[in-house]
């Protein structure tokens, strides 16, 4: 299965701070003694087939003297039954020696143990106190349905089914049916066929056109650009699509000018004319990753599963939540923590994780919720709905800021 996933995000440069170059120097110091254990296990491994073949071939060939000595009918003779004593010293060293050895790498096995404690902090859960969490049954369900969604976005449908199952969730088809079509339109891309992406997008134009999503045109074009890869005998199925084309003629029309330039090219070749970017395969991973990102949006989805986008955050916010979290213990101020929908501080997580603005309150200097949302007042002038109750005197609100009077039930909840 492939991942519906695609980072059409390009990565910008990076830039590591302090706290990264220190997590980094802890990765390779456990990394470095991971990779004692493995080579010593592959030295251990090529040492212990070694013995075990020299002494099978020793006993195979003590077996074939014994069985020449039987043959003969002669009793064992002195010389022999000494080899046969040694023989069987000889396999219990060696099968004692191969288990000291085999010890050795448990030392070496508990050291990456060692490393691990030693540079990470094991105790992540006591950076935030219980009192912020749902209660533990719903902590679950939560969890377990991120990581429901994220497979299902991965395109991981069977492990998907499988967690359902196991974990008893109640999932109904509108959750999963979304998931399930966009998965069998981007199989289906990944193997260059075209049907079902171009289905969905003219059975969806209208909200796509609203999107302002070239979907539609563009896999259109990549439909003419196959007939054209069909070289002179397709042309008269190439102008035939070229129909297609008509209802993007006012958006597109540089674009659909270089196709039917590429026509005149069709007999000599297109790979050779000036129009054989027009061949390139990485036409398709565009198609995937247009089709991706205008499916998502239009059906409400987000490209990236929550989950991830949650871990990638939690991974960046861990740090400064210790540091944090030890400044409230030295302080003895653990109290200041107990929003369950703020955090202590402030954390940066960089542009891409901007999804929309916020509004904190410029009276009690707190970031409005669903249950406190920010309130605009008649003279324009915006707080949040407690610090509007707070204000209210005689049954009449004086702007903290204009100050003009009005009556507390005009003002409007406005959504950022
Ligand atoms: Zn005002």
């Amino acid at each position: 299965m492939r991942s519906v996933h695609s980072p059409f995000v390009p990565p910008g440069p990076t830039r590591w701070g302090p706290d990264t170059v220190a997590a980094m120097e802890q990765c390779a110091s456990v990394e470095r003694e991971v990779d004692k254990v493995l080579q010593k296990f592959l030295t251990y491994g090529q040492h212990c087939e070694q013995s075990l073949e020299e002494l099978l071939h020793y006993v195979g060939q003590l077996r074939a003297d014994l069985a020449s000595t039987a043959v003969q009918g002669t009793p064992l003779s002195a010389t022999l039954s000494l080899v046969m004593s040694q023989c069987c010293r000889k396999i219990k060293d060696t099968v004692q020696k191969l288990a000291l050895d085999h010890k050795d790498i448990h030392s070496s096995v508990s050291r990456v143990g060692k490393a691990i404690d030693r540079n990470f902090d094991s105790e992540i859960c006591g950076v935030v106190s219980d009192a912020v969490w749902d209660s533990r049954e719903k902590q679950q369900q939560t969890l377990q349905m991120a990581i429901l969604e994220h497979l299902y976005q991965q395109g991981m449908l069977s492990v998907a089914e499988e967690l359902c199952q196991e974990s008893t969730l109640n999932v109904d088809l509108d959750f999963k049916q979304p998931f399930l079509e966009l998965n069998r339109i981007l199989e289906a891309l990944h193997e260059q066929d075209l049907g079902p992406a171009l289905e969905w997008a003219v059975s969806h134009r209208q909200r796509l056109l609203e999107l302002n999503s070239s979907l539609e045109f563009k896999l259109h074009r990549l439909q003419f650009i196959r007939f054209l890869a069909g070289g002179p005998e397709k042309q008269l199925e190439a102008l035939s699509y070229a129909r297609h084309f008509q209802p993007f003629a006012h958006v597109h029309q540089r674009e659909i000018q270089v196709m039917m330039g590429s026509l005149v090219y069709l007999q000599l070749g297109l790979e050779k004319s000036p129009y054989c970017h027009l061949l390139d395969n990485s036409h398709w991973a565009e198609i995937c990753e247009t089709f991706t990102r205008d499916a998502c949006s239009l059906l409400g989805l987000s490209v990236e599963s929550p989950l991830s986008v949650s871990f990638a955050s939690g991974c960046v916010a861990l740090p400064v939540l210790m540091n944090i979290k030890a400044v409230m213990e030295q302080r003895q101020c653990s109290g200041v923590w107990s929003h369950k929908d703020e955090l202590p501080i402030e954390i940066e997580l960089g542009m891409k994780c901007w999804y929309h603005s916020v509004f904190a309150c410029p009276i009690l200097r707190q970031q409005t919720s669903d249950s406190n949302p920010p309130i605009k007042l008649i003279c324009g002038h915006v707080i949040s709905r407690d610090a509007l109750n707070k204000l209210i005197n005689g049954g009449k609100l004086k702007c903290p800021y204009c100050p003009m009077e009005q009556n507390p039930a005009d003002g409007k909840r406005i959504i950022f």
